[in-house]
């Protein structure tokens, strides 16, 4: 499979992305050539942007969005705008701002081209939609509505059933203008007056019933202060935010699908008034992401933060941008796995092994194999001399013998895997038992000789005696033919140190569907922390700095709690899919 985004689903029927097809018809038809923004400078034909509302941590399913904006700008030499969608005062606070900024950097995107920096706050723009909101009013086509709010619901009918029109539908422009003023001076309380697009009570798309595209709402901005106590509806103010920003396609999720018109409306209205020329932008809806074993709300983000379910929003386990970082998850293992699911006009659910999969396949080629016990038993060579070390070497990376070795001693005392030993074999078993052979990965062959085992009958330690000449990379060694190959480190010499293994927060594939109490749901073991034995060299490990920990997974050195030579790590994926086997 092609991983690169350059060519695009043409060459990869597995990741197929309807947009592309459509930028590529819209360039050929010069459909967007020619434009200028408001200083005269050229336009790129593709304007895309990620606008969220800066109210939460972004998750995987902003991530998809990410890389689809910036990405399509980025292949179609078009630009991104990197907008704050900051129209609703009361959830909104700088710390969300600051943290989608840094997710959106560390996925590798950017806001600032040679033309300019393109980073908006749609707040920004509040004058200008007022500006806006006043001229549809006095053209007509918006009215102040004064009914309670049950009248306005009551009046809207429903699916089956037209609305009614409102006794306030036909007031007088004049009257209109004069109220909206003084909503915007501060004289009505919350909800005591709103402006409503006027344009059909009996449209079947319940979006075109007179929406609301102002209300008043007392209350503080995280970035205009109290200068405003009337803001726009989002309904209203993302296509504003669209064109002033020249955007031409405007990519949004598919429960957006039926709020389209009202957007066609909004700036067929404008352009009529003469606030923006034509081509006006375009929206297009794709199917959002549904993640299999994780919840895309941040409403339900929130919930497992401030309930303590979770440790923060950067727990290794959530699927915020955050989380997943810490997690181990790469900006590559991201863009191939939104390179593979693609983008589709029907909502579906992707399994979380296709995420992991792609975690997988990019780690598999980068990261620096190392050994770690993770489940410690005591492994004594019996006839190896005391006080005696002798240096091992192994490659840094099995695929890349350029990448060098590193190396680590071997001694008296090892610990492996309380896994690697039984005392009456298994059908099959050919790893430790008494009279059995097996090669220590990297360093010699032993046959266990028995084993020490404490008050309650539990194996304590485990004997062998070792044959000094079939060291791994010696010519001896041809001479040793085992079928056991384990892993070790010296117990005198191993790196202590504390290792989360961290499963999916959920043991059901859809958490939160139909309405399910995903509390219900949750993994008892997604977090286990234990002490384990690592080779010596990893305590150089950096934070961020990933592994394979041969026979186990991935690792990654948490870029939080880990100290200067004191290492803490997070399993970030196993390294075979296991789940539901
Ligand atoms: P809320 O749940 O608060 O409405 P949201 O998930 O819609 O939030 P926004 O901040 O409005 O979040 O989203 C920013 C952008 O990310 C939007 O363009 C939205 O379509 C996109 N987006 C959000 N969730 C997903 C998802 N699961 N898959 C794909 N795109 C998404
Ligand atoms: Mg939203």
């Amino acid at each position: 499979m092609s991983n690169d985004p350059k060519n695009g689903s043409t060459d990869n029927p597995a990741s197929s992305n309807f947009l592309r097809g459509i930028i590529e018809d819209d360039l050929a038809s010069g459909r967007h050539a020619n434009r200028t923004d408001k200083n005269g400078q050229p336009l790129p034909q593709v304007v895309t942007r990620f606008p969220p509302e800066p109210n939460g941590y972004l998750h995987i399913g902003h991530a998809k969005s990410i890389c689809l904006n910036f990405g399509l700008a980025r292949d179609f030499d078009g630009r991104c705008t990197m907008r704050f969608d900051d129209t609703n005062p009361t959830k909104e606070e700088q710390e969300y701002v600051d943290t989608i900024l840094d997710s959106v950097k560390w996925l590798g995107f950017g806001w600032k081209d040679a033309s300019g920096d393109h980073l908006y706050f749609a707040s920004d723009y509040f004058d200008q939609m007022y500006a806006m909101a006043e001229y549809l009013i006095t053209a007509g086509h918006a009215y102040i509505d004064s009914q309670s709010a049950d009248d306005m619901a009551k009046n809207r009918g429903n699916f089956g059933e037209p609305g009614k029109n409102s006794p306030f539908r036909d007031r007088p422009v004049e009257e209109s203008l004069d109220l909206f003023r003084r909503m915007k001076a501060g004289e009505f309380k919350d909800g005591e007056h709103i402006l409503r697009a006027k344009i059909d009570m009996a449209s079947p798309n319940m979006n075109m019933r007179d929406p609301a595209i102002y209300r008043i709402r007392h209350a503080h901005h995280h970035r205009t202060g109290d200068k405003w106590c009337v803001y726009p509806m989002y309904d209203f103010a993302h296509p504003i935010e669209d064109a002033i920003e020249n955007v031409t396609h405007s990519l949004c999720t598919l429960e957006f699908q039926d709020h389209r018109p009202f957007y066609n409306w909004v700036l067929d209205h404008l352009a009529e008034g003469g606030f923006f020329k034509k081509p006006l932008p375009h929206q297009y809806e794709f199917a959002r992401l549904n993640l299999t074993y994780a919840i895309t709300s941040k409403r339900k983000l929130l919930q497992l933060v401030e309930e303590k379910i979770v440790d923060g929003w950067d727990d290794p386990r959530m699927p915020t941008i955050v989380g997943i970082r810490r997690r181990g998850y790469t900006p590559e293992a991201i863009q191939l796995f939104t390179d593979r699911i693609g983008v589709a006009k029907a909502d579906s659910w992707i399994d979380m092994s296709t995420l992991e999969g792609a975690l997988r396949d990019d780690l598999d080629a980068k990261a620096p194999r190392a050994t770690a016990v993770l489940r410690p038993l005591k492994l004594i060579i019996d006839n190896f001399p005391e006080g005696e070390t002798v240096e091992c070497s192994a490659p840094v990376h099995p695929h890349h013998p350029e990448r060098g070795n590193r190396s680590f001693p071997i001694s008296r005392e090892l610990w492996i895997e309380q896994e690697d030993f039984m005392e009456v074999p298994s059908k099959g078993y050919f790893r430790l038992f008494p009279g059995n052979k097996v090669r220590l990965r990297y360093g010699y062959v032993v046959e266990c000789v028995g084993a020490d085992k404490g008050a309650d009958g539990n194996v304590i330690a485990v004997h062998c005696t070792y044959f000094p000449d079939s060291k791994s990379g010696t010519e001896g060694s041809a001479n040793y033919k085992v079928k056991g190959n384990i892993h070790w480190v010296s117990a005198a010499h191993a790196l202590e140190a504390e290792v989360r293994l961290y499963d999916r927060l959920f043991t059901d594939a859809h958490p939160d569907a139909g309405g399910k109490d995903f509390k219900q749901a949750l993994n008892p073991n997604s977090k286990e922390v234990i002490t384990a034995y690592l080779e010596p060299g990893l305590s150089s490990a950096q934070p961020d700095e990933k592994f394979q920990f041969e026979r186990h997974g991935y690792f990654v050195a948490d870029r939080i709690d880990s100290k200067a030579g004191k290492p803490v790590f997070n399993r970030a994926v196993t390294l075979k899919d296991s789940w539901g086997k």
